[in-house]
């Protein structure tokens, strides 16, 4: 990245609207929905919803320029060199770090170290499956051929939920495109633009105008449009999962399509007595339920610690978040992120109200920094005497919101660190290796980290949900695999 980690003004950064279908921008109604910067609640665009028309337009053109292009037969490594050179220019663009920043919950010191490389280096892990993953020879009887021929699906929709923009965009975009399919992408309404700039890049690199199409709106509107329609081929969704219960209901009514759905957590912290390292746990702790102010789907919001460690840790976790100070993206010394936007503010303050209001005692937090350039900034809020009963301890908050619950055994403690219904991910933080493995089974979560949280810059490693938070993987060999389909083939020599 050739970009200096510096302050910017958001009023310098010119955004275009528009949906992306081709190599050009389609206008519609510019005006149908305005976009805020979090940091300060200032419109600063708008975007068309797309609507079933502009879904259509979209999937005719990408039909069109896999017919036209080839891409989907081209020699695979050609797709590959496209999608190097598509990487190269995410890691250099100014303009798309800027676009991140300015309408995400993003600051620019965090998207030019993680979020640009991450998203760049993502395209690069898919573009090297191009000619990897070719199918399999079957072991039939020696007079017959029998192989099974993996083929992409064709068009794939997919739709994007606002929290990582571009590097969400990535992770849908990569695998598909790798496996010779085309992509109509709907970001989320509230974060519209940086994904725009990345289409743009992708023609510039060379990928086929028409492979790779962004079309802009509401969920209920332009989404259910995309997931409806007959020239898609598979849903590749991550958002909430309320969402993608509906989405996956919608796939079955509308030609049986194959889903990858990313959805929600609720992800435990589990601490027994004896950990390697206490002050590392105190920081994965606030790293886990702080990052992008909460508003992450593997953030470990419900901490489930030893009753012999509960006590100091809590306290020591109090003391971090005491250093924590909001500030707008487009400061280089932001580390502290604001809500997306009141409606989530309000929701995280909601649930924040009653737990309280049912016992929960308020540690830290509980109410909004009184400082701040305008946006909705969230303390970080710890919660102890809560219980399973209570909806912070039940639901996805997706704010900077720890709940704390204490055990006396292991065996009360992965009990408690379980959840009944999501299990995206889990922490597990002990000395004993076979305390960590016995709790790594018990466990039902997509992603198991061992003393440490969050995931690492090893994109070969998959990640998603178990139950309700999800099906099917994001990154990993498994996320190349899902974007293509298997035709058997069999062939008797001697039958003519
Ligand atoms: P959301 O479900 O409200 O929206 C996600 C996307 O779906 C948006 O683009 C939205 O416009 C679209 N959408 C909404 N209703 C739709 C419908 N009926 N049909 C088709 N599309 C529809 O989620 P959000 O608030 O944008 O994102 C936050 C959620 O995403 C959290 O629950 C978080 O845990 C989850 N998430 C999961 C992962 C993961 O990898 N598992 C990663 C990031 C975020």
């Amino acid at each position: 990245m050739t970009v200096l980690i510096r302050d910017f003004d958001p009023e310098a950064v010119a955004v275009t609207s528009g949906h992306y279908i081709g190599s050009r921008y389609v206008h519609g109604n510019e005006a149908a929905l305005a976009v805020a910067r979090p940091s300060d609640g200032q419109v600063y665009g708008h975007v068309p919803e797309a609507g079933q028309a502009g879904v259509d337009a979209a999937v005719a053109e990408a039909e069109r320029a896999l017919a036209s292009s080839g891409w989907a037969h081209r020699p695979p490594r050609e797709r590959a060199r496209a999608m190097y050179r598509w990487a190269e220019l995410i890691d250099s663009d100014e303009q798309l770090a800027l676009l991140e920043c300015v309408g995400s919950t993003r600051p620019i010191g965090q998207a030019l170290v993680q979020d640009i490389p991450f998203t760049a280096e993502a395209i690069r892990f898919f573009a090297e499956y191009a000619d990897k993953a070719g199918g399999d020879v079957a072991a039939t009887r020696s007079d017959a051929l029998g192989f099974v021929a993996a083929e992409p699906y064709g068009v794939i929709g997919a739709i994007t939920p606002w929290n990582f923009p571009l590097s969400m965009a990535s992770w849908k975009c990569g695998p598909a495109l790798a496996a010779g399919n085309a992509v109509v992408l709907k970001p989320s309404e509230l974060t519209p633009f940086s994904t725009l700039r990345l289409a743009e890049l992708a023609v510039e690199a060379g990928i086929p105008a028409g492979v790779f199409n962004v079309v802009q709106g509401t969920g209920a509107d332009t989404g259910a449009a995309l997931v409806r329609h007959p020239g898609i081929g598979k849903i590749s969704f991550t958002g909430s999962s309320a969402t993608g219960q509906q989405i996956m209901a919608d796939a079955g009514r509308h030609g049986v399509k194959p889903v990858t759905l990313e959805l929600g957590g609720k992800s435990p912290q589990l601490v027994f007595d004896e950990v390697p390292d206490f002050e590392h746990v105190a920081q994965c702790i606030v790293r886990g339920f702080t990052a992008n102010g909460g508003q992450a789907c593997i953030s470990g919001s419900r901490l489930v610690a030893h009753e012999a460690i509960a006590q100091p840790l809590v306290e020591r976790v109090v003391e971090i978040i005491a250093g924590l100070r909001p500030g707008p993206t487009w400061s280089a010394a932001t580390e502290y992120c604001p809500a997306i936007g009141p409606a989530q503010a309000d929701k995280i303050d909601r649930l924040v109200a009653s737990a309280r209001d049912d016992g929960a005692d308020i540690v830290a937090g509980g109410e909004f920094f009184d400082e701040g350039p305008g946006g909705a900034f969230y303390r970080p809020t710890v919660l102890a005497n809560v219980d399973d009963e209570m909806a912070v301890v039940r639901e996805e908050v997706f704010g900077p919101v720890l709940t704390v619950q204490t055990f006396a055994d292991e065996a009360e403690g992965i009990a408690l660190a379980d959840h009944p219904h999501y299990g995206l991910a889990a922490g597990i933080h002990t000395r004993d290796v076979g305390q960590a493995m016995r709790a790594m089974r018990a466990i039902e979560a997509g992603t198991v980290w061992i003393n440490r949280y969050g995931r690492s810059r090893d994109l070969a490693l998959p990640t998603g949900g178990y139950k309700g938070s999800g099906i099917g993987k994001d990154l990993g060999r498994q996320a190349f695999e899902a974007c293509q389909r298997y035709k058997t083939v069999l062939m008797d020599f001697d039958a003519a």
